[in-house]
């Protein structure tokens, strides 16, 4: 038998992630490659730099795409900021919080927990006891959106009082940049990385990263070189910076990066704030429709995601047959749900492109279809 080309079926992807992406940036991806290396694409790579800074909505000189999975975004603000022996605050009300704790622990560092339920916000409260508590701390780190469970906790305010107590932030920011308000600048995040699939609805396998000045400083005052070689920032920097003097680190992703410039050309021309308001327009769109239907949300309307709903499984349902049926009768991609939540609920993703009229309407309609069955 011989193996022949791989044809995906057309599938809705309003899962986690990745997310559905649009025919103009599919299409981006298969111009003609060229060197990584060749002026052209240093330009583009520096007309990228400017629409990340937008996206983010930070000056910081250092914002850039890491050539891998949103993973690689976090595993490289933890391994450059974090040095042996520094004390961490990691907050964890999700699988995203505990993987923090896991990379705080790998570079080196000392992590205090700050738990919270999952589908809760990050407590304000503790936090700040946290830091009371532990006046040695160096980097307080959170997620500003938890795609586990579809909570977000207030990055503004934990910003302010890491500031307050001259702390460093690390930021994750996977699911929230392009999808809810998400100020680098105004609210003084440090290190922030997010991912290119989810409400940027881009090919998957590149982490937009963004370093305050004051972030740098710290990498720049390291006494330890950064165990990652290739993660290592200080090397990185070099590559993607905007002088002549721009000398091979890696190759680039080249045509992943031709997709990114796509998908944020589209962002810039639509407008953050419209983006936004469309993510929460399409939202309580599908909420209406689920209320309609029967279903409970988990998280509380207040700290509800507009792009990461998670419906609790009605009693009697089984969760696998339903997402199967979705799959194969509609082409239909929903998330099943994770750690505590798996077989309860269902993670219903609004993100970019995907945050549109059509897909909500498929989504309502083939829900209630299957669920008669
Ligand atoms: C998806 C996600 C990640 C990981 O991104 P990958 O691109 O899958 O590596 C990290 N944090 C959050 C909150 C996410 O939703």
């Amino acid at each position: 038998m011989t193996i022949q080309s791989f044809i995906p079926p057309k599938r809705i992807l309003m899962g986690p992630g990745p997310s559905d992406i649009s025919p103009q940036v599919l299409q981006a991806l298969s111009r003609p490659t060229v060197g990584h290396l060749d002026p052209l694409f240093i330009n583009m790579m520096d007309e990228l730099k400017q629409l990340l800074k937008y996206a983010f909505q930070t000056d910081n000189e250092f914002t850039i795409a890491v050539s891998a999975p949103g993973s690689a975004g976090m595993e490289a603000c933890f391994v450059n900021l974090v040095e042996p022996g520094d004390k961490v605050i990691v907050c964890r009300n999700g699988v995203f919080g505990d993987r923090m704790r896991e990379n705080v622990i790998r570079a080196g560092g000392s992590a205090v927990i700050v738990d919270d339920n999952w589908g809760e916000a990050v407590s304000i409260d503790k936090v700040e006891s946290a830091l009371k508590a532990h006046p040695d701390t160096k980097i307080l780190a959170f997620v500003h959106a938890e795609t586990s469970t579809g909570a977000q906790s207030d990055a503004k305010v934990l910003g302010k009082l890491a500031k307050q107590y001259g702390v460093l932030t690390i930021v994750d920011t996977v699911t929230s940049l392009a999808g809810i308000p998400l100020k680098v600048d105004e609210w003084q995040l440090d290190a922030v990385y997010s991912g290119s699939q989810k409400c940027l609805s881009c090919v998957p396998g590149l982490s937009p990263v963004t370093f305050s000045p004051l972030a740098i400083e710290k990498i720049q005052s390291r006494r330890t070189p950064v165990q990652s070689w290739f993660l290592d920032q200080s090397l990185v920097l070099g590559y993607w910076s905007g002088n002549d003097k721009r000398s091979y680190h890696h190759t680039a992703p080249v045509n992943s990066l031709y997709a990114l410039h796509e998908s944020l050309v589209m962002l810039k021309n639509e407008g953050l704030e419209n983006t936004w308001k469309r993510h929460q327009e399409m939202h309580n769109k599908l909420k209406n429709g689920l209320d309609k239907l029967g279903f409970e949300f988990v998280v509380e309307p207040e700290i509800r995601l507009p792009q990461l709903n998670t419906i609790l499984v009605p009693q009697g349902i089984d969760d696998a047959r339903v997402r199967g049926q979705l799959l194969n009768q509609y082409n239909l991609e929903i998330g099943a749900g994770l750690g505590d939540l798996a077989g309860k609920a269902w993670r219903i993703g609004l993100m970019g492109y995907g945050a549109r009229n059509e897909n909500v309407s498929l989504c309502l309609r083939a829900l209630e279809e299957v669920m008669v069955l």
